[in-house]
């Protein structure tokens, strides 16, 4: 298409420069030579009109009188000069103006020609319209002059039609046309011609930009000349190859800014002045939608069922300021609790554009200060019972100084068990602690079969008091790990002693460690009660305890399973639970066994 407009502008062009052309030649040669072709005749015709004179000056002179005679053989010469010239005609004046003899008209007939242009200043030609014939004609007259004194005796004029000229000029007219439409034609293959050679490349170099402009490729075109087009292609090359490598580049940091979004685990979220989505992470759109589906395009609103997010952006984008909320929303991982920051877009107009919001999911935040402030007031309601009991023995033994002996003395007991109870709180609390804090845990080989048989010796004395008996299922090959052996042997002693302690008389508590490929596995059954089902999660979290009297009861803090619980995964591994009420329970720890070189030391050590 593109060429064919090229095309019709260049011949247009063209045709317009050689009809101009052909026209101004044409006007221009044409006068020239009228006017050539007309100097030509008038110099002739003057010249015949000499001849007219001079022929007629002797009999002219010789009568100046004149007679009929006389008149009839002027006439008759006149005539006979017009038949031997053709197209011209001869007229004699007299000096006085009167027509003396005419070739073609009767002289008696025609009026004074005295002052016709060319009687007044003979010698010159005229061109006029011919008032007896009605045609254009040149008319030239010569003074008549006597041959002896040269006096003046009248003038003889000649006057020849001009239209020869005219049918001469309309040839050349017709040769100019002739020429301007060879012109014309030479023109249409000049024009196709350069519109094919200038456009072709103009149209590839189109195409490259078009193609460029779409962001589709970005071509690399090929220079064939050092014209002006092989510049532009040299220029469109250098364009390409510059918004190739921003591209590029532009690409890249992209697709880093997605990747560092991506990764991350707050939410991100932009949006434009009408609430659309116009980015959001893989973190936002789980929190806010519960699913991964990039919502980008979509509506905050349609999106987000939180009010108080849909508030705090519309907020935003309306008076251009920071809003700061906590909000609760719901996703695929249940009612989640959010803290919302919400920033303002603005262009350099500082008119708000859209806003930037970053979602920090707190919930484990909020649930762990939860634990912490429970904790802290576990602790305190723990401390208080065993302390007011000591205040009150001992101010009771203060105020009482005349106290029986043995009322003080079962006093002072009381309060001696509410100190060791309170010690063992406290040393229970420290354990939690040093467990807590990674660094305390020691990573050294530590062989299970002597921590297991240890906590086995020294539960023994007090199974046997109990009368419960403790089987010890060693595994020949006992396994080893790396870990803290201190922590690990306080793990399993809490453990044995709380199937002692739930263990009825004559009952048995069956102590096991074995290995596998990838484990070691360290096991503690009872005869006892056993735990509820539904309880058996819960055990494990400090001052928990399924019943709280017994257990105070029996001694215990409530913060045994705890410390097992963090013990064992302090080392990397994991402890369950086993029960049926009234069918006892086994409590299973599992720990990773270490691996490469090690494994050999490991055999080797047993
Ligand atoms: P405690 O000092 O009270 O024993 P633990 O943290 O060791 O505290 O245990 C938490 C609770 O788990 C206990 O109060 C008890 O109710 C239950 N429990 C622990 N071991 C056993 C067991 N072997 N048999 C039955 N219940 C147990």
């Amino acid at each position: 298409m593109s060429t064919r407009r090229f095309f019709w502008k260049v011949l247009l062009v063209t045709a317009s420069v050689v009809v101009v052309t052909a026209l101004l030649v044409n006007w221009r040669v044409t006068s020239v030579a009228e006017a050539r072709r007309l100097a030509v005749i008038e110099a002739r015709t003057l010249d015949e009109a000499l001849m007219y004179a001079r022929l007629v000056a002797e009999p002219l002179a010789r009568d100046v009188v004149g007679g009929d005679a006389r008149a009839a053989a002027l006439q008759t010469q006149a005539r006979g000069l017009s038949a031997e010239l053709a197209g011209r005609r001869f007229t004699l004046i007299s000096r006085a103006g009167a027509v003396l003899a005419d070739s073609h008209e009767d002289p008696a007939l025609m009026d004074d020609h005295g002052q016709r242009p060319e009687v007044l200043s003979p010698g010159q030609a005229f061109t006029r319209e011919s008032t007896t014939l009605g045609r254009r004609l040149l008319y030239a007259a010569q003074a008549v002059r006597s041959p002896g004194d040269g006096q003046a005796l009248g003038f003889a004029r000649v006057a020849r039609s001009v239209e020869d000229i005219e049918a001469e000029l309309g040839e050349l007219n017709r040769a100019t046309q002739v020429a301007a439409a060879l012109a014309l034609a030479v023109g249409l293959v000049l024009a196709l011609f350069v519109s094919s050679r200038l456009t072709r490349p103009l149209q590839r170099i189109a195409e490259v930009l078009a193609a460029m402009g779409r962001g589709d490729s970005y071509g690399n075109l090929p220079v064939t000349s050092r014209d002006e087009i092989g510049q532009l292609a040299t220029h469109v090359n250098d364009l390409s190859e510059r918004l190739r490598d921003r591209m590029g580049r532009l690409a890249a940091s992209v697709q880093q800014d997605r990747a560092i979004l991506g990764a991350m685990e707050e939410g991100v979220l932009a949006v434009d002045a009408g609430g659309r989505i116009v980015l959001a992470n893989g973190a936002a759109a789980r929190l806010l939608g519960g699913s991964d589906d990039d919502p980008a395009g979509r509506l905050l609103a349609e999106v987000s069922r939180a009010p108080d997010l849909l508030a705090a952006v519309e907020a935003c984008l309306q008076t251009g300021t920071k809003v700061t909320l906590g909000v609760k929303a719901s996703s695929a991982a249940g009612e989640r609790e959010l803290q919302v920051n919400v920033v303002p877009l603005v262009d350099d107009a500082q008119d708000v554009e859209g806003c930037v919001t970053v979602l920090r999911d707190i919930t484990e935040l909020r649930r762990l200060e939860t634990v912490r402030s429970d904790f802290v007031a576990n602790v305190s309601h723990e401390l208080k019972t065993p302390v007011a009991a000591i205040m009150g023995y001992v101010e009771a033994i203060l105020d009482d100084p005349d106290m029986e002996p043995e009322t003080r003395r079962s006093f002072l007991g009381h309060a001696a068990e509410n100190s060791s109870r309170l010690s063992s709180i406290i040393s229970d609390l420290l354990a939690l602690a040093r467990l807590e804090s990674e660094d305390a845990v020691s990573r050294e080989d530590v062989d299970l079969g002597q921590v297991v048989g240890r906590v086995v010796d020294s539960a023994r004395v007090g199974a046997e008091l109990e009368q419960v008996e403790i089987q010890w299922d060693a595994t020949p090959s006992a396994p080893h790990v790396l870990g803290d052996a201190r922590s690990l042997e306080r793990a399993v002693s809490n453990l044995v002693e709380n199937a002692m302690k739930y263990t009825p008389r004559g009952g048995h508590v069956r102590v096991g460690l074995r290995a596998d490929e990838s484990f070691a596995w360290i096991e503690v059954s009872d005869d006892g009660p056993g735990i509820p089902a539904h309880e058996q999660e819960r055990i494990f979290e400090r001052f928990y305890r399924v019943d709280k009297d017994r257990s105070r009861a029996l001694g215990g803090t409530g913060l045994g399973l705890s410390i097992v619980k963090h013990a064992v995964s302090a080392h990397g591994g994991q402890i369950t639970v086993e029960s049926v009420v009234g069918d006892g329970a086994t409590f299973r720890i599992r720990l990773p066994l270490p691996v490469g070189p090690d494994e050999t030391d490991r055999s080797g050590g047993r």
